[in-house]
């Protein structure tokens, strides 16, 4: 089976489920990437996206080799992210390059958060990248934020940078996690009168501790519904309950957004294929 674009996907695949993974951080060895590859390709997902770091955990190199590896042994369609803070037009097309050597297809473009240190580049957001990587044949992705990106106040005008990101040229776009469905579906009913039309798959990222959640919500800026905080609140000292409690959360989370006739659902495997595996079994309950 050759590997596909995320718009073939969505072309042919009704609710396509797909997982995100982290490459291989610091002493965390390829090894280690191909064991969680071997467990998530079972499950049969669409595409698995891989995150890049153009900072802080320098894995940027490992995200091409970890998605040619899913793709070379499991023959699993993969998205490699990347960021375009301080990259230029001839760093862009070397990059581009690279994937493509690799047999990879589908890249999200993403601008990366804010990093003072990093060069000047000629890219100042994601949406100044997708030209190029089209030409250069990707099928391109794009971040989707259900609450607004964290330092945009206005969710209107969040959705219309969106917008912008569309006639750009991405042909998908893959939402930030978020708590609360209900404020994914007003999101979604803003793309559609912002005129967005290419397909929004919905990410979601159970909660497995206090100290993600909060790092999470400061760094996103996502709200937390009181039901959550209440499970966080009851497990405060049951570890092991909160972790399972998390998991369930997203899963009805997951089955709601599935029986609302979303276009495709992301699941934030945090290199966890048990998380991905119950996830999964949940959303085919109710399909
Ligand atoms: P942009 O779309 O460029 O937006 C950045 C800010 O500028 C926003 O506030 C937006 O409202 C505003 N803006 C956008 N366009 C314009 C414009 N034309 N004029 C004025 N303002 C504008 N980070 C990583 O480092 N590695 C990853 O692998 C990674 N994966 C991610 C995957 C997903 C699905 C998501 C949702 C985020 C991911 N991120 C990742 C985080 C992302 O890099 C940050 O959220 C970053 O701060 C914004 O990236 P962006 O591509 O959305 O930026």
């Amino acid at each position: 089976m050759a590997t596909k674009t995320v718009s073939q996907i969505f072309a042919t695949q009704k609710l396509p489920v797909s997982f995100e993974i982290f490459p291989p951080k610091g002493d965390l060895s390829q090894e280690e990437a191909q064991q969680v590859a071997s467990q998530l390709a079972p499950l049969d997902p669409a595409f698995i996206s891989v995150t890049y770091s153009a900072g802080g955990s320098g894995n940027s190199s490992r995200t091409l080799e970890v998605a040619r590896l899913i793709q070379r042994d499991y023959d699993v369609s993969t998205v490699a992210h990347l960021t375009c803070q301080g990259l230029t037009r001839q760093s862009l097309a070397k990059k581009s390059a690279h994937l493509k050597e690799a047999g990879i297809k589908n890249v999200l473009a993403l601008r990366g958060d804010p990093n003072p240190e990093a060069a000047p580049g000629d890219f100042e957001y994601a949406s100044d990248m997708i030209p190029q990587l089209v030409e250069d044949g990707f099928c391109v992705g794009a971040a989707a934020y259900p609450e607004g990106h964290i330092s945009c106040l206005d969710p209107d005008i969040d959705v219309a940078y969106l917008r912008g990101k569309q006639d750009a040229g991405a042909s998908f776009l893959v939402t930030q996690l978020f708590f609360d469905n209900q404020l994914a579906y007003r999101f979604r009913e803003r793309c559609h009168k912002a005129g967005i039309t290419v397909p929004i798959t919905f990410g979601v990222m159970p909660f497995l501790s206090k100290s993600q959640v909060s790092r999470m919500i400061f760094m996103c800026g996502a709200s937390l519904p009181s039901a959550v905080v209440k499970l966080l609140a009851r497990y405060e000292d049951d570890p092991e309950s909160l972790r399972a409690a998390g998991i369930e959360y997203a899963c009805a989370q997951l089955q709601d957004l599935a029986t609302h006739g979303v276009d495709g659902l992301h699941i934030y495997t945090m290199n966890r294929p048990q998380v991905a595996a119950a996830a999964v079994a949940a959303i085919r309950e109710v399909l």
